[in-house]
């Protein structure tokens, strides 16, 4: 069939919107209508080059280049077509996108760590994880999905393993947000800095993921939530969703902090600037109290292994850093649980959006991203 999707053709420019040819699903796969993507800060890691891999890391991978790529990793949508061996879902399921797959049978996913399931190491490049194939092609030659989901497509041939069946009546808006930022904010905050009552949680960095980060921490009973963006808009939003306090910069939140803790500073630090790099680390770790946590959310350039990192002080005041993808949560179980704590009333979403877009209008809502004028800008089919 035919779809239109936005395409990346190299680091450093602008989405393309064009006519993509997609493949009937083969074993395994399952042809979604993509109705709504988030327009997440990962996708731009493409654009920029920071989740780029180099030469040599592709030539380990078997491929030239990443690119063309479609992007697009956060979204829901409703199946049209299942391939063969498909027993999970069938045509008119409503799905949510999950950016790791979950096989059920790793050792990762057996032991209840979804999020780390070896399925995902097939995202980043080549064909499908099914089998190594392509069932995209642009302008005739095969193009890749991000995350192997590619929700910037109107439609997609995705594995089974990487979509999770939800209930028909929910808004599929809200099942979009959840299956990337909201479960990593959240799951940051309540599961990996295991955030518990009355403690104080630090927030660096207030986008789709640093919002539900406040959000999580808020849920989990903590007594001071901080939250440190240099965009007013952004710290307004941070008091909505739960923080009890805001600072423009971790410079001006750290004597802060010590005042209201009585020098005892933060039990959990978030870090989910929109790029981490590793001179933001100490003052992470300076914000950090003895025998806290702080958790790495954001992504770093691929490239980045040095980080201003207090050796004597992490061991002598038993602090540990630890980092998460997807919020170390499990897709199949903590997507449908998100969802219903939004059916309950308990989690926001709906306030999450700060505006839709049509997939031609994708490079203003990346603008719009980059100007810091969005929580969570998505396009809608
Ligand atoms: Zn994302
Ligand atoms: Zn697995």
């Amino acid at each position: 069939m035919k779809t239109r999707a936005a395409v990346l053709w190299g680091t450093n420019q602008q989405w393309q919107v064009e006519e993509i040819d997609i493949d009937p699903p083969r074993v395994g796969e399952v042809l979604v209508e993509w109705k709504v993507a988030g327009l997440c800060h990962s996708d731009e890691h493409m654009v920029t080059g920071d989740m780029v891999p180099a030469p040599e890391m592709l030539a380990m991978m078997g491929i030239d280049s990443i690119f063309p790529l479609i992007g697009g990793h956060e979204g829901a949508g409703v199946v049209l077509e299942v391939g063969a061996g498909v027993t999970s879902l069938a045509a008119g399921d409503h799905v949510s996108a999950s950016f790791v797959p979950a096989c059920g049978r790793c050792r990762y996913c057996c032991s209840g760590r979804q999020n780390l399931c070896d399925a995902t190491a097939g995202t980043l490049g080549g064909g499908m994880i099914t089998d190594g194939t392509h069932r995209h092609f642009v302008r005739g030659e095969p193009v890749g999905l991000m995350a192997k989901i590619g929700t910037f497509s109107n439609h997609a041939c995705v594995s089974e393993n990487s979509l999770i069946k939800v209930d028909d009546d929910l808004p599929l808006d809200c099942v979009a947000l959840v299956s990337c930022g909201v479960a990593t904010g959240w799951g940051s905050a309540t599961n990996r800095a295991a955030v518990a009552v009355g403690d104080t949680v630090v927030v660096v960095g207030i986008g789709g993921i640093g919002i539900n980060a406040v959000q999580g921490a808020k849920m989990a009973g903590a007594k001071h939530v901080i939250a440190i963006d240099p965009i007013e808009f952004k710290r307004e939003k941070a008091m909505e969703f739960g923080a009890t306090h805001t600072f423009a910069s971790m410079e001006d939140a750290i004597f802060a902090i010590a005042g209201l803790t009585n020098g005892q500073m933060a039990d959990k630090v978030i870090m989910t600037p929109s790029v981490l790099h590793g001179d933001l680390m100490g003052l992470a770790l300076s914000m950090t109290g003895k025998g806290g946590t702080c958790v790495v959310t954001a992504i770093a350039p691929m490239t980045q292994s040095q980080a201003a990192v207090n050796l004597f002080e992490l061991a002598m005041w038993n602090k540990e850093i630890k980092g998460t993808i997807f919020g170390s949560l499990n897709p199949r179980v903590d997507i449908p649980k998100l969802l219903g704590l939004y059916r309950e009333g308990q989690l926001k979403l709906d306030e999450l959006i700060t505006k839709r877009y049509t997939l031609d209008q994708i490079n203003d809502g990346y603008e719009a991203m980059r100007n810091g004028e969005n929580i969570r800008g998505v396009i809608v089919y």
